[in-house]
């Protein structure tokens, strides 16, 4: 099985026309003559991800390397989605109203009804974004994300599920399915979820960091302290001049290690970077009910989703950060709001 990397750039090559192969640790590609010459590249390539391994006829893709910098910036050049139509038979129907109060729950006052299930197709939008995070040590990685383009809920285990059906997934497809929401819209819920996921991917990358910073933190530290000790016990009795001299010898180190604290903080601080690499869009049958909350005079209706690739209903989202949740805490005016809820990431952190 080949690494993330090369599956990646295996799955670019392949919507761009290529004929790939995956030799486990490496892919042969056979490029359509007009990408060859876009990339600069040889019509009959070999990617590897080992960069001193690249020979003539070989690609490195490791994160880093030209050759992936190349990848991306021709996908990012073509801006376009590609869609894809995932060849599955309609589901059978069934009733939604048992899988909606079992999989789903909300936390209201007023009923919560739910109407006749209807065949329908959906479209989910997947986004591979690039991930670059730089600190004292720098880390890169790959991010994916799943959006359902209508209720905009974020699906966990969707891109790997869809990997597993690559060959029911043919071009084609509607240009978004029944209810889709405009493309920012949906653009801005999959950056969101890959802000959260980036941050959960980071984790041990930034446990590191913060062992390392705390470690030159002490360091610092106890240089400083034995520097004061030093210039103390060179004191003694003397003029007031000297004590002075002394004392702004003493003032002069901690200004020092203020400073030197400040610096570390700033050559530690973290900078992170998710650039949406490439845009796939896969309509496919699903089962859907509409969902309709009332309390007093308000109503919110809105569509819940059985998926059929995951084989379960789809989770709500919460409409103040946008995280899928399956219980979900309903106010007076109907906006849900997932138990704990951090609040809308974007009012914190306006990367
Ligand atoms: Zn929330």
């Amino acid at each position: 099985m080949s690494s993330d990397v090369l599956r990646f750039s295996m799955r670019l090559l392949e919507q761009e026309g290529a004929a790939v192969e995956d030799g486990s640790g490496y892919v042969d590609a056979l490029l359509p003559l007009e990408l060859a010459r876009q990339l600069g590249w040889n019509e009959e390539v070999r990617l590897v991800e080992d960069p001193s391994g690249e020979r003539s006829g070989m690609k490195s893709v490791a994160y880093g390397t030209a050759g992936l910098e190349q990848l991306l910036d021709l996908v990012r050049l073509r801006g376009s989605v590609i869609c894809l139509r995932a060849g599955l038979p309609t589901p059978a129907l069934r009733d939604l109203v048992a899988d909606a109060r079992n999989g789903l729950r909300f936390r209201m006052k007023g009923p919560v009804a739910f109407g006749a299930t209807t065949r329908s197709m959906a479209s989910y939008l997947v986004v591979h974004y690039w991930l670059a995070a730089a600190s004292e040590e720098s880390h890169e990685g790959l991010i994916r994300v799943a959006v359902n383009e209508s209720t905009l809920a974020p699906l966990q285990g969707l891109h790997a599920a869809l990997e597993g059906l690559r060959d029911a997934l043919h071009p084609g497809g509607v240009q978004g399915g029944a209810g889709s929401r405009p493309l920012p819209d949906v653009l801005q819920a999959a950056s969101r979820e890959a802000r959260r996921l980036a941050l959960r991917h980071l984790e041990p990358f930034m446990t590191t960091l913060e062992r390392r910073r705390r470690r030159d933190g002490n360091r610092l530290h106890s240089y400083f302290e034995s520097m004061l000790a030093e210039t103390a016990a060179r004191r003694g009795p003397g003029r007031a001049s000297r004590r002075v001299s002394i004392e702004d010898r003493q003032n002069a180190v901690r200004a020092e290690y203020e400073r030197k604290i400040r610096d570390l903080s700033l050559r530690y601080g973290l900078r992170v970077r998710l650039r949406p690499a490439a845009l796939m869009r896969v309509t496919i049958p699903v089962l859907q009910a509409v969902c309709c909350l009332r309390w007093k005079t308000v109503s919110r209706a809105f569509p819940v989703t059985w998926n059929p690739i995951l084989h379960e209903i789809e989770p709500l989202v919460c409409d103040a950060c946008g995280c899928a949740s399956r219980e979900v805490v309903v106010d007076e005016d109907l906006r849900l709001t997932c138990a704990g809820c951090p609040g809308d990431p974007a009012a914190r952190d306006p990367g």
